[in-house]
């Protein structure tokens, strides 16, 4: 059984001030729901205030990005050594707008993924294809090459998840159907067979992203192999976010 994960990305917002409100009220909120895992990724600015604020409730404070080298002469990069100090336990990497704008390509995921994981934190890796992609049929190819670079170096599974998020249902209102989603869930499983065995795939928790929103993110989470939400735009609202963790139940 795969405890459902459902983690908000805050992207570049909210202060420190407003993420200290809005993670108060999620931990007033949230504090009786069983059988979901929650997670916070807001701005890195916030990231220690906000896990001092979490101290002692089950939501867990992530980190939207990580650089691979754990110190030294890297101006304005931020390893997973230093966020863990801050307080981050999760660390989001290879989001589909860190590759489209920040450079992030298949090997340089894949080298993130493994320096957060091998730092003791829990990684959740980032794959989905563009609308062009997917009209021209490549989206199983390009969800393929992006799991082989992220995962080429990757042994230890316990603390990874991916999320499928298709760039094309980002922040556009523009949802996957159901189905949609499953199809492609249910290759990546597959795909994590190959590489680990099947126990191991069946224990990685899969996560949808894209315009997850209460009224759809029942039935999304509802599918055999979604485990879960990677939430943008509808995290940043208290009771969006819990509406949407509360549509979250164990596979
Ligand atoms: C995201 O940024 O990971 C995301 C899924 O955003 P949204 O929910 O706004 O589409």
């Amino acid at each position: 059984m795969r405890t459902p994960f459902v983690v908000g990305n805050w992207k570049l917002n909210k202060t420190i001030a407003e993420a200290l409100a809005l993670v108060t009220e999620l931990k007033n909120q949230l504090g009786a729901v069983k059988g979901v895992a929650v997670g916070v990724a807001p701005p890195f600015t916030a990231i220690n205030s906000v896990a001092k604020r979490l101290e002692g409730s089950a939501i867990a404070t992530c980190a939207q990005d990580a650089f691979w080298e754990a110190s030294g002469a890297w101006t304005g990069a931020l390893s997973p050594q230093v966020l863990h100090d801050a307080g981050a336990t999760w660390i989001i990497v290879g989001h589909s707008e860190r590759r489209q704008h920040f450079g992030d390509t298949n090997e340089s995921v894949g080298k993130k993924a493994c320096a957060v994981i091998n730092c003791g934190l829990g990684a959740i890796v980032c794959v989905g294809e563009t609308l062009a992609e997917r009209d021209g049929g490549r989206t199983l190819a390009v969800v393929d090459a992006q799991l082989d670079g992220a995962l080429a170096n990757l042994d230890k599974t316990e603390s990874l998840v991916i999320a499928y998020e298709p760039v094309w249902a980002i922040g556009t209102g523009r949802t996957a159907t159901p189905a949609q989603a499953q199809e492609v869930h249910a290759h990546i499983r597959k795909q994590l067979a190959a590489r680990y065995g099947a126990d191991r795939a069946n224990a990685i928790r899969i996560q949808y992203g894209g315009s997850v929103k209460p009224s759809n993110a029942a039935e999304l989470m509802g599918q055999p192999d979604i485990d879960g939400a990677l939430v943008g735009g509808a995290s940043l609202e208290a009771s969006d976010f819990v509406a949407i963790v509360k549509a979250a139940r164990p596979s």
